[in-house]
């Protein structure tokens, strides 16, 4: 390897090294991709999961970057990304299709979502060394991130995404001005969550925590947004909806969680929601979002409130994110 060569090599990895969130790299990635000529287009996106309606050939259910809302999201591309979902390899493999050649990076770790580079083009030997050495970063930096960004004990993320997944969210509306649907900010708390570790100990609670999010998984759709957000509360940004269907699958949620038997007996949820407003700052709808969970254990808990703003009147538009 030549000096030029090896001072090249160190600028890409830390150009994907030096991300700090998984958005970014996939920015930074496609990005450095685009500065190779021969490459005329790159895609990118997540495999959130399948749904089975076929059993052969299930669709995968596909975000794309930059972020995409649409629950039935298609894109020119929308074919091959199923072909590789069903059949592809973790690593860089290449593919020919209505005589167009692509390469693509595959990572599927054995837990959603699976992330898909699709790259269309040709490259010649040396630039294919330059994809290959890219997507060793980019599978060890997802890698990374898994680790920071989720929790350990239910798999959901924490809340370090939660302002970058914000700011994506935030950036489709104010892209998308006249799209009718909004997406929802609802924050879910367990009723009296330290009685049940007080009766049954600490390891039955995070048993009762493990239960409470694979519920949340198979509640909420694919295309929603799920954190644990502390303890025993959990955030969800429902996305493209109205009032009512906001309402519809919270009030779902919430009987799903009353009726399952829990080790622990009998949990029920108190969850407060307030619409997303691209002109208001994050912490500031969370906290109207908090506001209604209030009203929710203050009534009785075991219930939903919708709150569009704070009843409270705020001054301070600029309070700090954590
Ligand atoms: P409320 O109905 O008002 O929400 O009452 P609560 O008891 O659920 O709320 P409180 O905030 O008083 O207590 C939350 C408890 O959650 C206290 C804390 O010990 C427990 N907790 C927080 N994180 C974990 C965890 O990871 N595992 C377990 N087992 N318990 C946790
Ligand atoms: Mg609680
Ligand atoms: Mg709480």
């Amino acid at each position: 390897m030549t000096f030029p060569d090896l001072t090249r090599a160190f600028e890409l990895s830390s150009r994907l090294l030096e991300a700090k969130t998984f958005h970014d790299l996939n920015v930074v990635l496609m990005n450095t991709l685009l500065e190779i000529d021969t490459i005329e287009k790159v895609s990118s996106y997540e495999i959130l999961g399948r749904n089975y309606r076929d059993e052969r050939t299930p669709e995968p259910l596909i975000r794309k970057f930059p972020l995409s809302l649409a629950e039935d999201f298609k894109d020119e591309f929308t074919d091959i990304v199923r072909d590789i979902s069903l059949h592809g390899e973790t690593g860089v493999s290449f593919l020919t299709c209505d005589r167009q050649e692509y390469i693509y990076i595959y990572v599927n770790r054995g837990e959603p979502p699976e992330k898909l580079v699709l790259i269309k083009g040709v490259v010649d030997e040396y630039n294919l060394e330059v994809v290959r050495g890219l997507a060793k970063i980019y599978d060890h930096q997802i890698r990374l991130f898994d680790t920071k960004e989720r929790d350990i004990l239910t798999r959901l993320n924490n809340r370090q995404t939660l302002s970058s997944t914000f700011e994506q969210v935030l950036d489709f509306y104010r892209n998308n001005a006249n799209n009718e649907l909004n997406s929802y900010i609802a924050l879910l708390d367990i009723d009296h969550f330290k009685t049940i570790n007080d009766k049954f100990g600490h390891l039955y609670g995070d048993e009762v925590l493990i239960h409470f999010a694979n519920i949340m998984r198979t509640t909420f759709r694919h295309s929603d947004f799920l954190f644990r957000y502390g303890g025993e509360e959990f955030l969800v940004i429902i996305n493209q909806t109205d009032e009512n269907g906001a309402l519809a699958v919270l009030e779902r949620f919430r009987l799903a969680v009353e009726n399952y038997e829990f080790p622990s007996g009998n949990v029920t949820v108190s969850i407060g929601c307030t619409p997303i407003n691209t002109e208001q700052a994050v912490p500031l709808m969370i906290e109207v979002a908090d506001e209604a969970l209030y009203l929710s254990k203050s009534n009785g808990r075991n219930q939903t409130n919708i709150l569009e703003r704070s009843a409270k009147q705020f001054v301070d538009n600029d309070i700090e994110f954590f």
